[in-house]
C-alpha cells in the first residue's frame, strides 16, 4: 500500500521560529521585508528598524508579529535604542540580521571622500554597531543558540570597476565576522554572511537607472549588463536570501560559524 503524505499534512503551520525574536535592520524594504515576512510566517516576533517610519508601519501593520522602531544604523545612540525597545518585554534577540545598505558607485579617481564616509558608515559602522549590540545583549542574557547574521555582497569577494566604496565596505564586513566568529564560537553563537549576486530589488533599479543616466545606455541594456555579471544570466530574488538566511539562522545550521555563503549562480567561492 502506498501512503502518500503532502507536506501540508506534516507541518500544517509552518512555527520553525515561535519561540525566537528576530532584530532586521533595513527591514522596510527589499531582502529585509521579506526576510521580515518570512519570519514572521514561521512564528517569529520580528523588530524591523530603517529611517523612514512611514515604510516600516505599511509592514508592521501587516501582521501582529512585527513591530517597527525607526532609525539610522550609523548611530550608535540609535542603535542602543533599538535594541531597547526590541527588549521591552525583557528578552533579548536571538537572530540579529546586519542587512541596511545603501550603494553608490564612481570611477575611484573621483570618488568624493563624502561618498566614500557614506558607504563605509552604512555599509561596514552598521553592520559593526548592530552585530556589536546583538553580541552584546546576547551574552549578557546568555542567549543560545544566538544567530548574527550579515547582508554582504558578492561584492565582499571580488569587485568591479567603479563600485571600489562599495566593494571595500563589503570586504570589510567578511573580515569582522571572520574574527567574531572565533570569539563566539564556544558561547552557542554563530556569526555568518550571506554574499548575494545582483538582486531583483529597489537598489538594483537605482543602480540600472544610474548606469543608464550615465552611459547613455537604454535602461533595458543596463540591466541585462547586471545579468551578465551572474553565470546563471539572471537577477537573484528577495526570496532566495530568506530561504538561505532561515536556513543560517536554524538550529540544524549550529556547526556553520564564519562563513561568506555565496548566492549568485556561482559567480564567487
Ligand atoms: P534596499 O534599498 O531595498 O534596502 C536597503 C534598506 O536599508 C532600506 O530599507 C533602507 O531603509 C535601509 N537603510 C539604508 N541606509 C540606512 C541607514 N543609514 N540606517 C538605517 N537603515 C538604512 O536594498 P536591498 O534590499 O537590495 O539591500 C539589502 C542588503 O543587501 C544591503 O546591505 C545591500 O548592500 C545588500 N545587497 C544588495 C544587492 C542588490 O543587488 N540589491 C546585492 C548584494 C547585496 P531607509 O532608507 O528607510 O533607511
Amino acid at each position: 500500500m502506498t501512503n502518500t503524505l503532502h507536506a501540508t499534512e506534516i507541518n500544517p503551520t509552518d512555527q520553525r521560529f515561535c519561540d525566537r525574536k528576530v532584530l532586521i535592520t533595513g527591514g522596510g524594504s527589499g531582502v529585509g521585508a521579506d526576510m521580515a515576512r518570512r519570519f514572521a510566517n514561521a512564528g517569529a516576533e520580528v523588530i524591523i528598524s530603517g529611517r523612514r517610519e512611514e515604510v516600516l508601519v505599511k509592514l508592521a501593520d501587516t501582521s501582529d508579529l512585527i513591530s517597527h522602531f525607526a532609525c539610522d544604523v550609523t548611530s550608535e545612540s540609535d542603535i542602543k535604542a533599538l535594541f531597547d525597545f526590541a527588549e521591552n518585554d525583557g528578552r533579548a534577540a536571538d537572530i540579529v540580521i546586519a542587512n541596511a545598505g545603501i550603494g553608490g558607485s564612481a570611477p575611484f579617481d573621483k570618488t568624493e571622500l563624502e561618498l566614500w564616509n557614506q558607504i563605509m558608515a552604512v555599509n561596514l559602522t552598521g553592520p559593526f554597531l548592530t552585530l556589536r549590540e546583538g553580541l552584546i545583549r546576547m551574552k549578557a542574557q546568555n542567549i543560545r543558540p544566538g544567530r548574527l547574521i550579515a547582508i554582504a555582497s558578492m561584492t565582499a569577494k571580488r569587485a568591479y570597476p567603479y563600485i571600489s566604496a562599495y566593494a571595500a565596505s563589503k570586504h570589510g564586513v567578511l573580515g569582522m565576522i571572520k574574527s567574531v566568529a572565533l570569539e563566539v564560537a564556544s558561547k552557542g553563537i554563530t556569526v555568518n554572511a550571506v554574499c548575494p549576486g545582483y538582486l531583483d530589488t529597489e537598489m538594483t533599479q537605482n543602480s540600472i537607472t544610474n548606469i543608464a543616466e550615465k552611459t547613455g545606455m537604454p535602461p533595458a541594456e543596463a540591466a541585462a549588463k547586471l545579468h551578465d555579471f551572474s553565470p546563471q544570466k539572471r537577477l537573484f530574488s528577495a526570496s532566495e536570501v530568506s530561504d538561505l538566511v532561515l536556513f543560517l539562522a536554524s538550529d540544524a545550521a549550529a556547526g556553520i560559524n564564519g562563513q561568506a555563503v555565496s548566492l549568485d549562480g556561482g559567480e564567487t567561492w
